[in-house]
């Protein structure tokens, strides 16, 4: 017979996130809402991606720069 016991896993738990453009730095226990508007961007580019073929991108952005960035170019509207 096996015998198991319940043991605690550890696991990486994200505990903050900084913005891969301003570099600002946000903690999850004191800037929530902060941390929360970061957009992370993580996926493998297609064929025609101008990224190259089978790349995995990823980037954090604070809701600061991403303004910034595609705020010209975006529809907003209230939800
Ligand atoms: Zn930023």
């Amino acid at each position: 017979m096996i015998i198991t016991e319940r043991k605690p896993i550890e696991q990486d738990v994200e505990v903050a996130v900084e913005c891969d453009r301003c570099e600002k730095r946000y903690d999850k226990n004191k800037d929530l809402c902060d941390f929360e508007e970061v957009l992370r961007l993580d996926f493998t580019a297609g064929y025609t991606s101008a990224f190259g073929d089978g790349y995995r991108i990823q980037c954090d952005l604070c809701s600061d720069c991403l303004h910034q960035l595609i705020s010209g170019y975006c529809r907003k509207s209230e939800y």
